[in-house]
């Protein structure tokens, strides 16, 4: 968990009492190497702020974290050091990330020094950064090295920020939205890249996102954060093609998916199996709400103002996970039954 503090209010009052912002709150999950993970939710779900705590850039409210199954100590000394050698992370915007006063080669070889991989002497370091390139397929290496960042484009300095990330042999990467301010056309590219880094590396990969279509695409496992709960997980195509939560059949609803008919009448979706698959369009409308406050966040479920199913206890009472067939859980009160079956029941048919 994480709450950031806060006060409101005029100079004058801000001796009042403290308030907090729950930006995550019992939010669990696992990382495994060789495989990708979507972490889904609108802006401000609390999925960056998990990568941030992941990332140790802010200490843990309550909870802890564990790298290979250790405790990981908090703190900025050695073992600090250790672990973002371990945990590396790449943000959202690649002109911010790079400083426009210094070259790839100046970016590329500091990540190097600092997690001391640059070798002895200048043929060693001149290797070690050709590799990091092809690594990133920016060949050949030498057009980009003594570039700045403003004479690459945005996919391209998208990869140099991934290169930075390797330059510390990571086990882990954690990617906020990498591709969300690339241009559409080499989005596909950007994550066929990450792909297979984690297929050679073995790296495991966190992979933020707004859009779960990607996740559909990109990710194996999918997890879905809703007013900083997670809500819903599981492999990506079962939690994509059958989704059990409210809130990611909303998501799915409002998601611009050519695979997938959402508008009026949807229902002929070629992958459908056995009617499982239900009707994303008909639990909720998109444009119904938006996620509440965190300061004081809603008691029960806190999707439970926009949600169309809700029941009484939704409005007091927190769903725990439940769980379904084939991994899938989702933290709903509609899965609290023995007989429960996914998708089925919260459709709206039964
Ligand atoms: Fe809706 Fe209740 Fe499930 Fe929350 S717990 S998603 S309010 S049905
Ligand atoms: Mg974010």
């Amino acid at each position: 968990s994480k709450h950031f503090p806060v006060r409101r209010g005029p100079r004058a009052l801000l001796g009042g009492p403290r308030q907090a912002v729950h930006a995550v709150d019992d939010v669990s999950l696992e990382l495994r190497r060789g495989s990708v993970t979507a972490l889904v939710g609108e802006s401000g779900s609390g999925k960056s702020t998990v990568a941030r705590l992941l990332a140790q850039l802010h200490p843990l409210t309550a909870g802890e974290l564990l790298l290979d199954g250790k405790p990981v100590k908090a703190g900025r000394g050695r073992a600090f050091r250790a672990y973002c050698r371990h945990v590396q992370m790449v943000f959202q915007d690649p002109f911010a990330s790079l400083n426009p006063v210094h070259t790839i080669r100046y970016h590329l070889t500091r990540a190097l020094r600092i997690h001391d991989r640059a070798g002895n002497g200048p043929q060693e370091l001149e290797r070690a950064l050709t590799a990091l390139l092809e690594r990133v397929q920016l060949t050949p290496a030498g057009r980009y090295l003594d570039a700045f960042p403003h004479e690459l484009s945005g996919g391209q300095r998208q990869r140099v920020a991934i290169a930075r990330a390797m330059a510390a042999d990571p086990r882990v990467l954690l990617a906020d939205e990498p591709v969300s301010m690339l241009d559409v056309s080499i989005r596909l590219g950007v994550l066929n890249l990450l792909r297979d880094l984690k297929e050679r590396l073995d790296l495991a990969i966190l992979y933020i996102t707004h859009d779960i279509a990607s996740a559909r695409y990109f990710a194996d496992t999918t997890l879905v954060m809703y007013a900083g709960r997670m809500v819903e997980g599981g492999d990506s195509e079962t939690v994509t093609q059958r989704p059990a939560h409210p809130y990611t059949r909303l998501l799915l609803a409002s998601a611009p998916d050519p695979d997938r008919v959402t508008g009026p009448g949807a229902g002929t979706d070629d992958e459908a199996d056995g009617g499982t698959d239900g009707e994303p369009g008909t639990d909720a409308d998109p444009s119904a709400g938006e996620p509440p406050s965190l300061i004081s966040p809603p008691e029960g479920c806190r999707f439970h103002p926009r949600c169309p199913l809700a029941m009484e206890r939704c409005r007091t009472e927190t769903p725990p996970r439940f769980d379904l067939d084939d991994g899938q859980w989702a933290a709903c009160w509609l899965y609290d039954a023995p007989a429960a079956v996914p998708a089925a029941s919260a459709a709206g048919t039964g």
